[in-house]
């Protein structure tokens, strides 16, 4: 293999690494956003059950103003009731005690169903809050890793950058041209002759090719296929 060659493989290598670490820092921040879109989508549920739950609370609790306010209305009508004088008007009077005592009736067993809905609601928020408790610490850990690892990330990028600055030096400006113009449309650009076949494709190459790619002093032998530098590890 010529020396050439040898460079730019150094060179490539650098690349690969630069399209990965390029990537990585692309995907971690996005990674970053949907966790923290997930906890605050559970943080909303639960406020959402939160909210659900005291207006079943309120629900409860109207019920209870108005029995009260029916059973002193009631107190009121007995003792008017001892008032009256005729017996159809006394008869009528006790007619609308007890349609009142059966819609309170009528309101406390609405009452005792809502109770236990309250009861249920409240086992769950609980539940809920705690669950978003133990998540909010594992997502804020979670997130100072990766706030760490996208720092190393771009550092390392800086240092691999400068590493592909300096592995440049001394290669042809004409076999670094071809080679970045074919970079910039195959990952990777250049490819071994693995057992005559590409080692970008795994297609079966012509003899004349292997034959071409061993005797090459810069990359200019492609794959017929995949349009590939070829060069020979041997
Ligand atoms: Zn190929």
């Amino acid at each position: 293999m010529s020396e050439i060659i040898k460079k730019l493989l150094d060179v490539q290598e650098c690349d690969l690494q630069i399209k990965d670490l390029r990537k990585q820092s692309i995907d971690l921040p996005l990674q970053k956003q949907s966790e923290e879109a997930r906890l605050l989508k559970h943080i909303g549920q639960t406020n959402q059950a939160d909210d659900a739950l005291k207006h079943a609370k309120a629900e409860v609790q109207n019920i209870e103003i108005e029995v009260k306010s029916i059973k002193e209305h009631i107190v009121k009508l007995k003792q008017q009731q001892m008032l009256l004088k005729s017996n159809d008007e006394f008869k009528a009077m006790s007619h609308q005690i007890e349609t009142l005592e059966k819609k309170i009736q009528n309101l406390e067993d609405q009452e005792l169903v809502k109770m236990d809905s309250v009861e249920v609601m409240s086992k769950n928020v609980s539940e809920q809050k705690k669950d978003i408790s133990r998540e909010k610490t594992i997502v804020e850990e979670e997130l100072k890793i990766w706030d760490t690892k996208l720092k190393e990330v771009k550092a390392q990028l800086v240092i691999v950058e400068a590493r592909r600055e300096e592995l440049t030096v001394g290669i042809p400006d004409e076999a670094l041209r071809l080679y970045n113009r074919m970079a910039e449309r195959k990952s990777p650009a250049m490819v071994p002759v693995v057992d005559g076949t590409c080692g970008g494709c795994n297609m079966s190459l012509p003899a004349y090719v292997i034959y071409d790619a061993k005797k090459q002093e810069t990359p200019t032998v492609t794959c017929n296929f995949c349009g590939r530098f070829l060069y020979e590890s041997c």
